[in-house]
């Protein structure tokens, strides 16, 4: 038979099923006698209706044999199912919470730092009421948003003020801007770094009107290439925490004090961007040492900025602290009201830095630090608690295996480091580990897990202790009925 001859019948056929396709009013009516179609407003409605018929026209136009014409349901029955998941679809939230498997603890991608309860408990607080935020109780009048986390900000990292902005990258570019537009800022080779979500220091520097002056090299940078390099256009001297990478080897980096001295004796500021910016000494719990805020304030940086949803633990924030002075000028520029944060910003802050009051006490409430000092036998007690929840069959359909490895702290901070877990391992019976990753991605909670070595790996560090079912009954669901 000639092509044409076998597309003739096909294109019938397809006009066929266009006319029998219903009427969009025929739909509505089939809908409006049912309870949960009452329910919704008639305009959300027709234009789920309309959708769901234009699928299928455009499943009807575009099928390729009588088969695919046949494989759809046009009842009203069929059609009704389908408006109805679509309008379910589109009341679900696209923001929603997911499982953390992956064992990264700070992960950009995955909104990085969970707030601790009392944060959250803040949070709620101001949420819902009238506030303070910038009205002064004493004087009755007029007040400034930033007393309530300036106090401890100050107290915490000994710096003479403070100053929270939107982001870190906000914190940079308005002190560059305040600090140093049309001047000059001197920056080692070995720290212009890039970090995710497309924060170049050359390009934040650019657009911020300063002036980069590179000096010394990619692996060595001395006091001398500084001092060379300083001339009466210089503002700032500037160093960052080279946050996700480290250069290793034949390295030369200057020293903070050593820095701070040589641009003392010029009447310049140092500025510090420090990244994930800790207020702990992480080294009490076997980690690397990560210099805190409080030991570069002390060893007279005049500026150091960093996150608050990072190593802190608490609400997306960017945090300046250093010399009254410095911070006045930046509180006084006019972008400064640009990237200005919130209420809510301001709540979850203040309550996440009150815990830090007591250091144990902020390990064992903030759910960053809680993560990153768990103890490995803390580890594999809640990968006991999973495997309890799960009957010998669905272990078997796994193939499951509990193996050592390593956790990543993430968000830039300590990228060398290393922290030993307990992972479980699958590699299922039922399907390929693409797809088992796939399917744990499309679980109601998602649940985000990593695959190496053709296993799914799932790192229990990340999972909230009261996920653990949920992971449970997401693994058991997921191995086909026999
Ligand atoms: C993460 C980071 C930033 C950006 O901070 P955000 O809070 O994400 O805006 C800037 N500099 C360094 C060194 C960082 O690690």
């Amino acid at each position: 038979m000639s092509e044409e001859g076998a597309l003739a019948p096909l294109a019938h056929q397809r006009g066929a099923y266009l006319r029998r396709l219903p009427a969009v009013d025929e739909v509505l009516r089939h809908l409006s006698a049912q309870p949960w179609g009452q329910q919704v407003p008639r305009q959300a409605l027709t234009r789920a209706v309309r959708q769901v018929l234009a699928r299928y026209r455009q499943a009807i136009l575009q099928a390729r044999e009588p088969a695919a014409l046949e494989a759809l349901s046009l009842s009203l029955e069929a059609i009704a199912q389908q408006v109805q998941a679509l309008l379910g679809q589109a009341q679900a939230y696209r923001l929603q919470r997911l499982i953390n498997a992956t064992g990264v603890i700070v992960h950009t991608n995955l909104g990085r730092s969970l707030l601790a309860a009392e944060a959250v408990a803040n949070l709620q607080r101001v949420a819902r009421a009238y506030t303070n935020l910038e009205y002064d109780l004493e004087k009755g009048e007029r007040g400034s948003r930033y007393v309530h986390v300036e106090e401890s900000l100050k107290a915490l990292t000994g710096a003479e003020a403070a100053l929270v902005v939107n982001n870190n990258a906000a914190a940079v570019f308005l002190a560059l801007q305040a600090l140093a537009a049309g001047k000059e800022v001197i920056v080692s080779r070995g720290q212009l770094i890039e970090i995710g979500g497309s924060f170049r220091l050359p390009d934040i520097m650019r657009s911020s009107g300063a002036i980069l002056r590179e000096v010394g090299t990619t692996n060595k940078t001395h006091l001398r290439d500084y001092a060379q390099a300083i001339n009466e256009r210089t503002a700032l001297l500037l160093r960052a925490h080279t946050s996700n990478y480290r250069i290793v080897g034949f390295t030369a980096e200057v020293s903070l004090p050593e820095l701070v001295e040589l641009a003392h004796a010029h009447n310049l500021p140092v500025m510090e961007d420090l990244g994930s910016g800790t207020l702990i000494d992480l080294r009490r719990y076997g980690l690397h040492h990560e210099p805190t805020v409080q030991e570069v304030v002390a060893s007279g940086a005049d500026l150091v900025t960093f996150s608050g949803d990072k190593l802190l633990g608490g609400p997306q924030a960017g945090i300046l602290v250093g010399k009254a002075a410095y911070i006045e000028t930046i509180r006084r520029h006019p972008l400064h009201r640009a990237v200005r944060v919130d209420k809510f910003t301001l709540a979850a802050l203040e309550a996440t830095l009150k815990l830090y009051a007591d250091p144990e006490a902020a390990c064992r409430q903030i759910p960053t630090l809680a993560m990153l000092t768990l103890p490995l036998p803390a580890i594999a007690q809640r990968v006991r608690r999973l495997r309890r929840r799960l009957p010998a069959a669905v272990q078997a359909a796994y193939r499951l295996r509990v193996i050592d490895g390593a956790s990543a702290v993430g968000g830039g901070a300590l990228p060398l480091e290393a922290l030993p877990t307990k992972l479980v391992a699958l590699q299922p019976s039922f399907c390929s580990v693409s797809e088992l990753e796939r399917r744990l991605r499309q679980h109601r909670p998602p649940i985000i897990a990593r695959i190496a070595h053709d296993q799914v790996l799932l790192d229990l560090r990340t999972v909230q202790e009261h996920e653990i079912p949920e992971v449970a009954a997401a693994l058991c669901a997921l191995v086909p009925k026999p």
